[in-house]
């Protein structure tokens, strides 16, 4: 039967090659060819080796025909391709991968191609390809230690502790998964910078490691180490480890032997009959560390089945915020006013949002701005509060009485806000934006929002400052205030907090905290607004403390802006109507 591959071949090698023959050329071309080649009689004799077979095996032609792989490599070697030889003798085809010992050391990759058919159809003899495989075989070394190792610490990834753990479930193995993720680190990093933090992993990988009481030490997140500890869970065993985990943690500095003060939130989750998946005991210890974090870290906690249903709550309602904030239909701010105390006349509002979800009804913000804070959703969550305030308060001005002084509008500012590096731009632009008299505006920020960052937030105040617009503390007195920072703050008021002004009534103790608030406000030229004013007794104290601005239920709640407009022109019940 013609065949015109073969055809093409042969006038391929009689017209194009550089050789005298035709199978002078084809030698060339098996000679420069980067894979061992050899026939071999039906008895395994060798007939013929191209020039990279003789260099590997170190023989030449001559010495080579006749021989067998057991002459040439001993009778181990020979034996071990027994198997294949038998299978191409019996007409299987025969293609697999072995090792074989190289002259260099290396280990080369054999594969195996028989059988060779004679012109009957018969075995005539097997052809033999050999291939160094060594540079393969390291890139899959280093696609593995990519794919399971951390190149920081060198220790193991999620990935390769998700596969540990898969195998313990698949052998229905107990273990138990302890995460060690460390506190501030994000500070830290910002603070000391990128090596500087790396450094400190390491240290902490590396002691960890020598620690040595667990199966398995990944990195499994930024931040976060697991520890595998196979067995079944034994609490007091485990509180022990843990204790030593934590000391390991306390102690940590970098490589060039600088140390910070460095905590971390610990959470543990054994193994057990509901992990369906094993991944999810991953789940479980991250969501425990998660709760050890947000007590305020530097301590460990159990995982309970409680904590992921609030886990699973949380997001659930973080999806909702997400999707209020893109929709606006059930995002609306309420306005409670701020009251001259000394007229009784009103001075301000307050903008607080709020939520009115369409299955939960409304959800109060003390629930949902933790939330906001922690995604980051409160960036544009504040942003569109402001600009509604400042909307509201430009166009309440001019419905004011003829001759009344001009109201102020007071917003709620987070921290999380803060640190965006253009909050300055947003607030001139929105201010812009709304044509409102920018010292109508005055931002709330909590006093320990302000003192955890003292220096900085200085700078931003003075900023928001030059805008124009007023700045008040909210919450004074529930933080840890320095009186040296105090004076240096650019602020306008302090809004003494609910709790004092609700205990005032309880003790002469808690009223000389007021009026200590009170001279120290006026030492330092702010004007105090108090919040949570219930009843006219405590209106009347602090108006004879001659403190300036009361808020509270006692005058009104927060109320929807049509209801408020009613205030703007005028009407105030808490004058009028009592
Ligand atoms: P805050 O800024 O200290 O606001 C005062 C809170 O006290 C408001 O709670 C208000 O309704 C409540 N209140 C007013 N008068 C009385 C009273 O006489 N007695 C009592 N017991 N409470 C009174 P609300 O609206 O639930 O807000 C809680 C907190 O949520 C606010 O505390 C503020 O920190 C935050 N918040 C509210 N709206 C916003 C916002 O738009 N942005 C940000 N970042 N935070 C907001
Ligand atoms: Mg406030
Ligand atoms: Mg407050």
């Amino acid at each position: 039967m013609p065949d015109p591959h073969l055809d093409a071949l042969v006038a391929a090698l009689s017209n194009a090659g550089s050789g005298e023959t035709p199978l002078d050329t084809l030698r060339q071309i098996l000679d420069a060819m980067p894979v061992l080649v050899c026939l071999m009689d039906r008895d395994r004799r060798h007939i013929y080796g191209n020039r990279p077979y003789l260099d590997f095996t170190g023989i030449p032609l001559e010495a080579l025909v006749g021989k067998t792989i057991g002459d040439l490599m001993g009778e181990e070697t020979f034996r071990s391709m027994q198997g294949q030889a038998e299978r191409a003798l019996r007409g299987e085809p025969v293609q697999s991968e072995g090792w074989m010992p190289g002259r260099n050391g290396l280990r080369y990759m054999v594969r195996m191609h028989a059988p060779h058919h004679g012109p009957d159809g018969a075995v005539a003899g097997y052809f033999v390809l050999l291939q160094d495989m060594t540079e393969r075989r390291e890139i899959q070394d280093d696609l593995f230690r990519l794919a399971y190792y951390d190149p920081v610490t060198g220790l193991a990834n999620r990935l390769l502790l998700l596969k540990h753990m898969s195998d313990y479930h698949t052998m229905g193995e107990p273990f138990t998964l302890v995460i060690v993720d460390a506190d501030r680190f994000g500070d830290i990093r910002t603070s000391m910078g990128q090596g500087f933090a790396n450094e400190l992993l390491s240290d902490l990988a590396q002691r960890l490691q020598q620690s040595g009481s667990f199966d398995l030490l990944a990195r499994v997140s930024d931040h976060a180490f697991a520890l595998l500890i196979a067995g079944e869970c034994d609490p007091v065993a485990i509180e022990r480890r843990i204790e030593t985990i934590a000391g390991i943690v306390r102690s940590a500095r970098t490589g060039s032997g600088a140390a910070v003060f460095l905590s971390a939130s610990i959470g543990v989750a054994p193994s057990g009959a509901d992990h369906a998946r094993s991944e999810d005991v991953l789940r479980d210890a991250e969501i425990a560390a998660g709760r050890a974090r947000a007590q305020g870290g530097a301590q460990h906690a159990w995982f309970d089945p409680d904590m992921h249903t609030r886990v699973v709550e949380q997001v659930r309602l973080e999806y909702d915020l997400r999707r209020a904030l893109e929709r606006g239909q059930e995002l609306w701010v309420a306005y409670q006013p701020v009251v001259e105390l000394v007229t009784g006349g009103l001075a301000g509002f307050e903008a607080l949002v709020r939520w009115n979800h369409p299955e939960r009804g409304n959800i109060p913000p003390g629930v949902f701005i933790p939330i906001a804070e922690s995604t980051g959703l409160i960036v544009s969550l504040g942003k569109w509060v402001l600009a509604e305030a400042c909307r509201q308060v430009a166009e309440w001005q001019g419905k004011r009485e003829p001759g009344s002084s001009p109201l102020f509008m007071s917003v709620n500012l987070s921290t999380r806000q803060l640190i965006e590096p253009d909050f300055v731009e947003v607030v001139r632009e929105v201010l812009q934006d709304s044509g409102v008299e920018p010292g109508w505006i005055k931002l709330e920020i909590t006093e320990s929002a302000v003192m955890e960052k003292a220096e900085q937030s200085i700078q931003l105040l003075r900023q928001l400052r030059e805008l124009g617009i007023k700045l008040s503390i909210d919450d004074f007195g529930t933080g840890y205030s320095s009186l040296s920072y105090l004076h240096k703050l650019p602020i306008d008021s302090l809004k003494i907090d609910q709790s004092f002004v609700s205990a005032m009534h309880q003790s002469e103790e808690n009223r000389a905290i007021v009026r200590i608030i009170l001279d120290l406000a006026r030492l330092l030229g702010f004007d105090v607004i108090a919040e949570g004013i219930e009843t006219s007794a405590d209106a009347n104290l602090l108006r004879a403390l001659a403190c300036d601005y009361g808020q509270g239920y006692h005058f009104a709640r927060p109320v929807p802006p049509a209801e408020a407009e009613g205030f703007v022109r005028g009407v105030l019940p808490w004058r009028d109507g009592r």
